[in-house]
């Protein structure tokens, strides 16, 4: 068995063990492999253990993938989702060939998705990307903000909105994550009661996926847990 097999069904048994500590069903909690910067080989091998849903964080690198994986192993259906930043001269290769997006922001983002969004492939599935640390330095809408961008987005005919995503302070302590975590979810069930179809919650990373559990995420993303360290300066 590959590292990345024995990865996967550690994080695997770990999910699952949070959920129980919790109370929550099992199967609740969905595996999002982030897979950016790692070669094609490293999602091939992921695949093989059982792995379909992938995470990629910039525009070229994930079309370039998305495109090789379905030559190289036409018979694989993965699941891609687009996680990162978002550039609104990128999106149209995000909107061709991505599953999911996670990280939409503002409005004029939204929109060009949506007008972009090739009909037959039915509507990208959404998440707003909220800055619940009210830090500045990063990325995603204001709460106030997301009601807002919610009913934009309801608007959109090529776009269903599933839920709400955010990367926390990075921090150690459990209960500070926790906290984070619980302030997401509390603004999510808010917006359900507005918006039915709302069932995804996208948070926890390798270094905080316990607390993100216990706070009620549907969907934790996780890159170095499973692919190893990141070496940027070598891709
Ligand atoms: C890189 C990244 C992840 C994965 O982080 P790890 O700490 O490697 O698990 C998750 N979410 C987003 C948005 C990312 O950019």
């Amino acid at each position: 068995m590959s590292n990345i097999q024995q990865n996967i069904e550690h994080i695997s048994s770990l999910i699952h063990r949070a959920q129980q500590k919790c109370g929550r069903a099992p199967d609740s909690v969905q595996l999002l492999a982030v897979s950016k910067t790692k070669p094609l080989q490293d999602i091939l091998a992921a695949a093989k253990a059982g792995q379909t849903a992938f995470g990629e964080n910039y525009v070229q690198e994930g079309v370039d993938k998305i495109q090789k994986v379905r030559e190289i192993a036409p018979e694989l259906t993965l699941q891609w989702h687009f996680i990162g930043p978002i550039q609104s001269n990128k999106t149209k290769p995000i909107a061709e060939s991505f599953d999911w997006v996670h990280s939409i922001e503002r409005a004029k983002i939204a929109q060009r998705l949506n007008e972009q969004r090739p009909v037959e492939k039915g509507p990208l599935q959404v998440l707003i990307q909220v800055n619940t640390s009210g830090e500045s330095s990063k990325s995603g809408t204001t709460e106030h903000e997301v009601f807002q961008l919610a009913e934009l987005i309801s608007s959109l005919p090529n776009l269903t909105l599933r839920g709400l995503m955010s990367i926390p302070a990075n921090v150690s302590d459990y209960q500070s994550q926790l906290n984070a975590f619980k302030q997401l979810a509390l603004l999510q069930g808010k917006l359900s009661q507005r918006f039915e179809q709302i069932d995804t919650l996208s948070m926890g990373m390798s270094g905080d996926m316990e607390a993100a559990i216990e706070a009620g995420s549907t969907m934790v993303r996780i890159g170095t847990a499973i692919f190893g360290a990141r070496h940027y300066n070598k891709q």
